[in-house]
């Protein structure tokens, strides 16, 4: 590749992102968008056009982007050096934020993804209960490893519990290891949960799976199942973390699970995520507690890196001031009931399924409660509604809408308007 870096005049950064990315993206999203800035609840392409964003960099911007109190954090911190590997205070404040806020943590340690959270809980609930097997939920997303990949997004699911992989390259043997319910069915769970409890290490859930909300009592009754069997309950709270309520999931719902796995707020912006939870669990990290058997090794390059817990905590130290969820509430109430407006009066089959913080519409007149029903909806429909709101100037993921404390009530005026011209689109589609 000689001339690799020639500069001819026409090539640009969508070729150089052709030539040397697979897919010619980073994988998350499409690469026909580069973002070349963010501000608040903005963006800008490299074009210079403007979105209003409720991508939010999937979740971690809950207060906007470029935030000058967390930049001025980062930016005092950056003067004394980004890692060390060793303690550094940030990280200890940090994990101390954690316990004070989120019930379920009497104990935090650092990682640098949600992957890796959630891997290594359900790794720390194995050594602690000493069984193998994990129940998850059909369509829950617990990150990308062996495990968590196990019935994500299956285009034809199986008959549970039997677990589906959902990439190449995962070894067979892990499908015997990883047990799947259907989301929201609180009998269906119990039961498995009665039938496996001699194997089962944990049950992982997402509080609010995607974008589906709990049914009343469905985490509840996973809770008073698992306890009575003396199996760990963990909540990936990776989303919703510090999203919902300043407590997470957890407090927003009313159930403690034993373990969560955070990411995304808790690290303003960086990499970092953490596994948090109960002390007798929580001491398998501790060699000195439990012993060389039962004790689970984790070291990270950039475990609890002080830049990171420094943006964590000034992004933290935001979101507890008076009324900030009052406020990230209001606006996405008013977003969801403005959507849920103009599909009703476009007589579009479709509704708007999720919490006020995180949202999208499923193109389906039916009960949506788990994967299947979330997958029976028109995924070609919302794929257009997605994309004409692009080309209108609303940047939003594939499936949802995160609201940021950024976003004030000239963006829900924009984003509604926007809104209206796609379903007025679609609804001429359907005619
Ligand atoms: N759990 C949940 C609920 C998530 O939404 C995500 C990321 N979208 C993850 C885990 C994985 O986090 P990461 O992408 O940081 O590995």
């Amino acid at each position: 590749m000689a001339d690799a870096h020639a500069s001819e005049p026409e090539r640009t950064l969508y070729d150089d992102a052709a030539r040397v990315l697979p897919g010619a993206s980073f994988g998350n999203v499409e690469g026909d968008l580069i973002v070349r800035e963010g501000r608040g609840g903005r963006v800008w392409d490299i074009e210079g056009k403007e979105y209003i964003d409720y991508l939010l960099g999937s979740g971690p911007m809950l207060v906007g982007h470029a935030h000058p109190d967390v930049n001025a954090a980062i930016a005092a911190q950056l003067a004394h050096g980004t890692t060390f590997f060793a303690n550094n205070a940030q990280g200890i404040r940090l994990a101390e934020e954690i316990v004070d806020a989120v019930a379920c943590a009497d104990k935090v340690r650092f990682v640098s993804t949600g992957s890796e959270a959630t891997l290594y809980a359900m790794r720390v609930a194995r050594a602690f209960r000493g069984r193998d097997k994990v129940l998850k939920f059909e369509g829950g997303y617990h990150g990308m490893s062996d495990y968590s990949l196990m019935s994500l997004a299956p285009q034809r699911p199986g008959n549970f519990p039997v677990a589906t992989p959902d990439s190449s390259g995962i070894p067979h043997a892990i499908r015997d290891e990883m047990l799947i319910a259907p989301y929201n069915d609180a009998d269906a769970a119990i039961d498995l949960i009665r039938q496996y409890r001699d194997d089962l290490a944990a049950v992982i859930v997402e509080p609010q799976q995607r974008i589906i909300p709990p049914k009343p009592g469905f985490l509840q009754a996973l809770r008073d199942e698992t306890r009575a069997n003396e199996i760990p309950l963990i909540f990936d709270e990776v989303v919703t973390g510090f999203r919902h309520a300043y407590g997470g999931g957890q407090a927003y719902y009313g159930v403690t699970p034993d373990l969560c796995a955070l990411g995304k707020v808790i690290g303003g912006g960086f990499p970092l995520a953490a596994i948090a939870g109960r002390a007798d669990i929580m001491a398998h990290f501790d060699a000195a507690a439990v012993g060389p058997d039962k004790f689970v090794k984790m070291i990270g390059t950039l475990s609890g890196n002080p830049v990171a817990a420094t943006a964590g905590l000034a992004t933290l130290e935001i979101l507890r001031r008076p009324d900030t969820y009052e406020r990230l509430f209001a606006t996405g109430r008013a977003l969801m009931e403005g959507i849920g407006r103009l599909l009703d009066e476009a007589g579009l089959a479709a509704q708007v399924v999720g919490e006020p913080p995180m949202f999208d519409v499923v193109f389906t007149d039916q009960e949506v409660s788990d994967y299947r029903s979330c997958l029976a909806g028109d995924q070609d429909m919302l794929k257009r509604f997605t994309a004409i709101l692009k080309e209108n100037g609303v940047l939003k993921g594939d499936s949802k809408f995160y609201v940021s404390t950024a976003h004030d009530e000239a963006d829900v005026a924009h984003t509604l308007d926007a809104c209206g011209r796609a379903i007025e689109a679609l609804a001429a589609l359907r005619q």
